[in-house]
């Protein structure tokens, strides 16, 4: 096992002054760092394969073929899919839930049907569906959450009935941290014939994914969130899905034969993927997926527990602070949103980036739930597997410092 001390140094970016303090980033769930290992994968991608995919006989287009493909397979095994098949490379998890609310929803949502989301969803896993809704006649609904962040499981029973379609949410929240119980929504679903789309941003880059074990119909996540580049995510469905779905793009790559008023499409996974794909950036995806593997999941997931664990607290005993979502590091992430009391979060955030920490302040694009919780906004410190406790430690310090300088309402 890796030992978290020494990997740092894998990400060049860290090692810089901002403002003239040393830089402590803890916007991860905005993006994370990308290391020299990714960087690498991208840089020789470029410098000796590159090529268009799928169509070439020479050589260099097999190459970025075959890497192209063998990457799809580190998807699949890195989420535990049957088969790459399953696999569709996206923009990320924008594109794979609008994919979806088009593709299943025009395919299989009719007026009445029900389609759950959550208050705590990221406006990705709103808008598609609010659009669907709209489209076919069909009602959103809303699952209410408890006073400590989690989604209310016996409101949940009521809400998710026999005219439940879908059933979408995020495994883990962008904002509370917390990580829902997707197996148990998926059971809940299947026993109403609906489906259950997991939103996986928050969730792919932090923790062990077994679609097959949550039992998901889909599962969307984005490389970038990963360590991997922007530009690339990952759409999973089961293939029963996926073949009676139509593609939402249309165009090269994607075709088996055109004719002149009609055409047929290639197999799975490819009669999704339309033009010129992100082929480097997908490689690159890869060249995470084998850097994240090299660390062990289960081992960054432990190890972020232990930093909020660690942090929490400290938090805490500043005073005049309050933390959103659960307060046991069990069933939370790396992913703190936090307010200090009459200091806007907007202030925080620049005043801790003064002091070289980067955090996030705003709506974090879940504004239903910023007025389901009667918030404006809130800062947001976001941790990685590459964040120590020090990092930890310069928070409360700046946290601290920012209370100080504002303690006379000065600014
Ligand atoms: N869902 C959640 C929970 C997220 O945190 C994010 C990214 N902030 C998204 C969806 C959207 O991801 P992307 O912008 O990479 O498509």
């Amino acid at each position: 096992m890796r030992d978290f001390s020494t990997i740092r140094k894998d990400f060049p970016i860290l090692f810089q002054e901002v403002n003239d303090e040393p830089l402590v980033y803890l916007d991860n769930a905005a993006t994370t760092q990308k290391p020299t290992q990714v960087l690498d994968v991208l840089r020789h991608y470029y410098e000796n394969d590159n090529a268009n995919v799928h169509r070439g006989v020479h050589t260099l287009a097999e190459r970025a073929t075959e890497d192209y493909e063998n990457s799809r397979e580190k998807v699949r095994a890195f989420i535990n899919a049957k088969e790459t098949a399953e696999v569709l490379f996206t923009r990320g998890t924008t594109t794979g839930l609008n994919w979806l609310a088009r593709s299943y929803g025009d395919a299989f949502i009719k007026e009445g049907d029900e389609i759950v989301i959550s208050y705590m969803e990221h406006h990705s896993n709103i808008i598609p569906w609010q659009q669907l809704a709209e489209r076919k006649g069909a009602t959103l609904r809303y699952l209410p959450l408890t006073d400590e962040g989690f989604i209310d499981m016996t409101a949940a029973k009521e809400i998710i009935n026999e005219k439940t379609a879908i059933v979408s949410l995020a495994y883990v929240s962008n904002v509370l941290g917390v990580i829902n119980p997707i197996k148990e929504f998926a059971e809940m679903a299947h026993v109403n014939d609906a489906v259950m789309i997991v939103d996986g941003a928050q969730a792919a880059p932090h923790m062990v994914v077994d679609v097959q074990a949550l039992d998901a119909d889909f599962f969307a996540f984005s490389g970038h969130k990963m360590c991997g580049p922007t530009g690339i995510g990952v759409l999973y469905g089961k293939r029963k899905w996926l073949e009676q779905m139509e593609p939402v793009e249309f165009g090269g790559e994607m075709i088996d034969f055109v004719n002149l008023y009609d055409s047929t499409w290639k197999e799975l996974p490819w009669k999704f993927e339309a033009g010129t794909p992100n082929i480097a950036g997908a490689i690159a995806l890869g060249g995470a997926i084998d850097y994240l593997n090299d660390i062990g999941m289960e081992n960054i997931h432990r190890y972020e527990q232990e930093l909020v664990a660690y942090v929490l607290p400290k938090l805490h005993e500043i005073g005049g602070i309050t933390t959103y979502g659960p307060q046991d590091p069990e069933h939370h992430t790396g992913v703190i949103a936090f307010n200090l009391d009459a200091i806007h979060p907007h202030d925080v955030a620049t005043a801790l980036d003064m002091e070289g920490v980067a955090v996030r302040a705003g709506h974090h694009c879940a504004q239903p739930l910023m007025n389901y919780l009667n918030l404006p906004a809130t800062a947001r410190a976001s941790f990685y597997f590459y964040n120590t406790k020090e990092d930890a430690d310069r928070l409360i310090e700046a946290i601290q410092a920012t209370k100080e300088f504002f303690k006379d309402g000065a600014i």
